[in-house]
């Protein structure tokens, strides 16, 4: 922790020590079981720790055409997978070279590009179904919701247009477990399971928190097992936040310490521009040695120094009143964090560095003014 504290804030560090251990246990699951494991890139795309990544799991999906390039381009000889709700002509031919598996989200999307697809050699073709059941209460992370575009419905499945098809894939769980991933399974093939047999492979999706304390990867395990043995097809899972769950940290230093009716400490970091998902999701990230407010003697609201009034990542209380100059430790903050920042409000990106197993600090990436003024 004390090589992290010494880096120019913001950034965000990766802990590499911590990235290995979640990988295996995700080649436990592959071990085990015989399915593949794919890193969603959506969660995390440090391609710097790709060619790590691909000493233990079998590749990657994507969502689109960038996604499959960065893994083709930086991920060498593994699997690339690809969803998306929509492809475009231009980019079709381009992917039917990168990618390994290419699911379509309707039957319409499937009928447009048939011909190409089917032109092409080594590539296999999947459907996204969407079971309409899902244990995720948050709209905007549920893909099952009502009117939902995500995958096809059962009463919208036309099976005279199989030919050419060979799996089918699934993705609605959040952060959730194996439990969870049994029921949904018991839906899955109530409604779909008749088509199983046809198919040479079933994707799960993601939303599988395998790397938490606590998930149940037995349950998982023979989740796979049941599916594999029932139907003699392939499994595949693809989760991203299990991927690189609590392996980083984003460090930030105090600014200015203000009063309105509480303490307000002025961070260089902005949950708008550098952890989104603290004001989407929404939710309170941890920092090291903090407490909820009022349980340690000194409480903090931790503000941005943008000009979004809601810019705040949280209330904290310390053992220690908060001095200018003092570095705070963000954790979990590899996932959807380095992905889904932006420069609002002319805010610097953090750059980016690898905490080594050693000990040891990298720098792999550093941003300035130029990036925020070219995107404009
Ligand atoms: C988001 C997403 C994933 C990864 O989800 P996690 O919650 O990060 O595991 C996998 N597959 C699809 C289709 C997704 O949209």
């Amino acid at each position: 922790m004390k090589n992290i504290l010494s880096l120019p804030t913001p950034c965000y560090v990766i802990d590499e020590g911590a990235l290995i251990k979640n990988l295996k246990i995700l080649k436990q699951v592959e071990d085990k079981t015989g399915c593949h494991v794919l890193l969603a890139q959506k969660a995390f795309s440090a391609y710097h720790v790709y060619p790590l990544i691909a000493r233990y799991i079998s590749g990657t999906t994507a969502s689109g055409l960038y996604e499959a390039r960065l893994a083709y381009e930086e991920m060498g000889n593994k699997q690339i997978h690809c969803f998306s709700p929509a492809y475009k002509d231009e980019d079709f031919d381009e992917l039917l070279k990168m990618c390994d598996h290419i699911v379509f989200n309707s039957f319409s999307q499937w009928r447009h590009f048939r011909e190409r697809a089917m032109a092409a050699s080594n590539v296999e073709f999947g459907l996204r179904i969407n079971p309409e059941y899902s244990e995720i209460e948050t709209d905007i992370y549920n893909p099952c919701f009502t009117n939902s575009r995500l995958g096809i419905t059962l009463e919208n499945f036309e099976e005279s247009e199989f030919d050419g098809i060979s799996g089918l894939h699934f993705h609605t769980m959040c952060e959730q477990g194996a439990e969870t991933l049994e029921r949904t399974l018991k839906v899955v093939e109530e409604k779909f399971g008749k088509y199983f047999y046809r198919m040479k492979w079933i994707n799960f999706g993601g939303g599988h928190h395998i790397t938490k304390d606590n998930y149940n990867i037995d349950k998982l395990t023979e989740c796979i097992d049941h599916i594999k043995s029932k139907y003699d097809v392939q499994v595949y899972i693809e989760p991203g936040e299990a991927v690189a769950l609590n392996a980083g940290y984003l460090v930030t230093s105090v600014l200015d310490i203000i009063e309105n009716h509480m303490n307000i400490a002025i961070v260089d970091t902005s949950a708008a521009c550098h952890m989104p998902d603290v004001l989407e999701m929404p939710y309170r990230p941890y920092i090291i040695g903090s407490g909820e407010p009022d349980t340690l003697p000194y409480t903090y609201r931790l503000g941005a120094p943008t000009c979004l009034a809601g810019d705040v990542i949280g209330d904290y209380s310390f053992e220690q009143p908060l001095t200018v100059g003092d570095k705070l430790v963000f954790t979990d903050m590899s996932i959807y964090s380095m992905v889904k920042n932006n420069t609002f409000n002319g805010m610097p990106l953090p750059s980016i560095y690898l905490l080594n197993n050693d000990g040891s600090t990298k720098l792999l990436k550093e941003f300035d003014y130029s990036d925020f003024k070219r995107r404009l």
